[in-house]
């Protein structure tokens, strides 16, 4: 297949990969030529333990199919200590897909200092320290590709995951910078909002459903955003069960208030104008570059004085 999307001599680590997602994302990279550090602590779904089985079975797998792997058990709270398994291995690191994770469901009034830290240390910190230990060595090549995991629970909420999904939303603030100042180094970071039958889903996703999201349907996306010859970056990207699209946040058509002579609007001002506000009846306006925003705020404001 002359056009086939190869990563042959490209190094991808994937955290979290001793299961699920992650596994078949480590899964599809090997298969399509590249060397892969299997990362995962191997502990269990509310992040307790650890067990080196999870990532072994994976290299294991990856090495009977002909690929390359190594496996590395560090938690990615100690992102220096990963990024190392891959320079030591393979001597450099292409490819990041920041995946690990765990749950600590709790409805906001009982969650517990220790729910909210866990749960932000490992997904928030973990990509946080994963990907400032790969950075100076993409900067250096001048080549880079990072996949922070976000969910719909962060983009939208949930019941009983305030600390998910706050720690959620992050990573998509975290991969929108990142794709701000990695673009003068070639390193280009999307954000995915991934749907599939997991440990973390099982009991969530109703059984008939689990068939249909198997994890194996993700993996193709992530593996696309990170070929060479995929231009996106600081994109957010909702994956489930083959199902793509794209999120973006829109704008609605907003008002400009001033009191007489250019003053400071009074509280009543603005209640009388909350429709213009909130109005979306017009086509909705795109929200995506505060650059941009600036710009268009400051001719909002001129025009109106
Ligand atoms: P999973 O439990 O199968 O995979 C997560 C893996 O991360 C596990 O193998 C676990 O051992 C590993 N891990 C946990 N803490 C770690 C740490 N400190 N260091 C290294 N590895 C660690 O679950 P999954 O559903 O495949 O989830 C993968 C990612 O996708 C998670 O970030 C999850 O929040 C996110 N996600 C999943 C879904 C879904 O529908 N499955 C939806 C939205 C987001």
């Amino acid at each position: 297949m002359a056009d086939e999307l190869r990563f042959d001599g490209r190094v991808v680590l994937v955290t979290g990969a001793g299961g699920g997602l992650g596994r078949e994302y480590a899964l599809a990279f090997a298969s399509k030529g590249a060397s892969v550090v299997v990362n995962d602590l191997g502990g269990d779904a509310k992040g307790g333990g650890k067990n080196s089985a999870a990532a072994d079975k994976v290299v294991e797998e990856i090495r009977s199919q002909g690929g390359r792997a190594v496996a590395d058990y560090h938690s990615v709270e100690d992102g220096e200590k990963v990024v190392q398994t891959a320079l030591d291995a393979f001597g450099r690191i292409d490819i990041l897909i920041n995946n690990a994770g765990i749950l600590r469901d709790r409805s906001f009034g009982r969650i517990s200092d220790l729910d909210w830290d866990l749960v932000h240390r490992v997904h928030l910190r973990g990509a946080f320290k994963v990907t400032r230990a790969a950075w100076p060595h993409m900067r250096k090549q001048k080549y880079g590709k990072i996949i922070m995991t976000s969910s719909t629970s962060g983009v939208l909420g949930n019941f009983g995951q305030a600390n998910y999904s706050a720690a959620k939303l992050g990573l998509v603030g975290l991969s929108n910078t990142l794709s701000i100042e990695g673009s003068k180094y070639n390193i280009h970071c999307n954000s995915i909002v991934p749907l599939a039958s997991s440990r973390l889903t099982q009991g969530i996703i109703p059984p008939d459903v689990m068939d249909v999201v198997k994890p194996e349907y993700v993996a193709p996306y992530v593996v696309y955003l990170c070929h060479e010859s995929c231009p996106e970056t600081g994109g957010v990207f909702q994956l489930a069960g083959g199902w793509a699209a794209e999120l973006r946040w829109h704008q609605a058509a907003g008002v400009v208030l001033f009191g007489k002579g250019g003053q400071v609007p009074t509280p009543e001002m603005v209640r009388d104008n909350w429709d213009k506000v909130t109005d979306w009846s017009g086509p909705a306006k795109e929200f995506s570059n505060s650059g941009n925003f600036m710009a268009e705020l400051l001719g909002k404001l001129q025009e109106a004085k």
